[in-house]
């Protein structure tokens, strides 16, 4: 049982008012809440030991270097990664995933096949679709159906000895669909394909085991699991990560330099070119921290409550529909109610101090399977209440009412 009431207490945000009202946050699918104990970690950082790491000598930079490395261990430890040099620090999801794709450039040809699912972010489209102008290779989609679960059948009639990678997401942004990725890696190594999980929505809410799903690269951001904006971790097997060649040029990714040949540092450095953002790696690794103390299981199951309770009620309001009915899904829940534009919807739930997400939510392709323009998004983290998924309904039937 997680004390919820204690919980809500680390959380300075969630004391405060917008529009005169108990602000309610239902956004936590764009990005979650921070901690005190996170936000303490980053004033600790520029307070007393703000340096450039690796280059220095000088105490405050080796202080600086100790507590980023500290956390790259946090990380690798989480993942359950087999080397820390295998988890790179990145700006968030979308720095990851291009990473891998750039690289991938040197490593595909025509005729070569990439496989994403029709779940997935506009982040984890676009690259890809690059990608195979660059190279001539060729994409394909695991089609979903209509709960929002993808059709595994149809991604085996898919796979081949051109599938070269495989791309999806662990958990659908905009459905909350939970994919079955450890089938999906499974069948995908069984023709020589790699897979990159975009795990962007699963690490806020599950703690995956790279080694046990044997995965070969995993993505995700820190803002979305307690963490700071701005940073984030590929994780990539040891052997993929040799083969990649460097994403950027640039200081702390070379062994040597001249003007006729650079040779480049071994891994992590390799990837992560310049200074990186040093502060919001420590508070990512705090973010870890405190979400591991509170635990992934508990998280997990009262999470699984509130969607539940969630579901429920909403789905007693009249001319109201879910999109994103899969077995298997997270507290994400996009509905619409009869014709009423999403954005109507959310612009006054905002007047009554509620906050979701209308629109595309960055997934156009699954709001064109649907054929709507977009949904109304909820979506719950363990410091939610039902006391906050009550009012959020009274404020939601009110809102319907003046739209109708
Ligand atoms: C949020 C999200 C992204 C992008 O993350 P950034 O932090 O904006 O880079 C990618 N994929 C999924 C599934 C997401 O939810």
């Amino acid at each position: 049982m997680l004390d919820i009431q204690n919980i809500r207490k680390d959380f300075p945000i969630l004391q405060r008012e917008v529009n005169g009202k108990p602000l309610i946050y239902f956004d936590n699918a764009a990005t979650s809440q921070t901690p005190q104990q996170v936000i303490d970690v980053i004033v600790d950082y520029y307070s007393n030991y703000n340096a450039n790491i690796h280059r220095g000598v000088h105490s405050l930079s080796q202080e600086a270097t100790d507590a980023y490395e500290q956390a790259r261990l946090k990380i690798q430890k989480h993942f359950n990664a087999k080397h820390s040099h295998e988890i790179i620090f990145t700006a968030g999801t979308t720095h990851g995933i291009n990473l891998i794709a750039n690289g991938f450039s040197s490593l595909l040809k025509k005729g070569d096949e990439i496989i994403v699912s029709a779940l997935e972010h506009h982040s984890n489209i676009v690259p890809w679709q690059m990608l195979c102008e660059r190279t001539g290779a060729i994409l394909k989609v695991i089609p979903m159906n209509e709960n929002g679960e993808l059709i595994m059948s149809a991604y085996d009639a898919l796979l081949n000895e051109n599938t070269k990678l495989v791309f999806v997401n662990h958990i659908s942004n905009a459905l909350g669909t939970i994919n079955p990725i450890a089938y999906i890696i499974e069948k995908a190594h069984a023709v020589g394909a790699a897979v990159l999980v975009d795990g962007a929505q699963s690490c806020p809410h599950i703690k995956p085991d790279v080694q046990a799903l044997d995965v070969d690269f995993y993505v995700c951001s820190a803002h979305k699991m307690c963490g700071p904006t701005g940073v984030g971790m590929l994780y990539g097997k040891e052997a993929w990560l040799n083969k990649l060649p460097p994403y950027q040029g640039g200081g702390e990714m070379i062994a040597e330099v001249s003007f006729e040949k650079t040779t480049y540092a071994g891994l992590p450095h390799k990837f992560e070119a310049g200074t990186p953002n040093i502060c919001g790696g420590i508070a990512f690794g705090a973010a870890l921290d405190y979400m591991n103390a509170i635990g992934f299981d508990a998280i997990a199951n009262y999470e699984h409550e509130l969607l539940d309770y969630g579901t429920e009620q909403l789905l007693k309001i009249e001319g109201l529909k879910i999109y994103g009915t899969a077995k298997e899904k997270t507290s994400v829940i996009s509905f619409n109610v009869g014709t009423i534009h999403p954005y109507d919807i959310g612009t006054i739930l905002d007047k009554m101090g509620i906050a979701v997400r209308t629109g595309h939510h960055c997934a156009q392709p699954i709001m064109d399977f649907y054929k709507i323009p977009g949904t109304v998004r909820a979506s719950f983290m363990f410091y939610n209440t039902k006391e906050e998924i009550d009012a959020f309904i009274t404020a939601l039937k009110k809102a319907i009412m003046m739209l109708s």
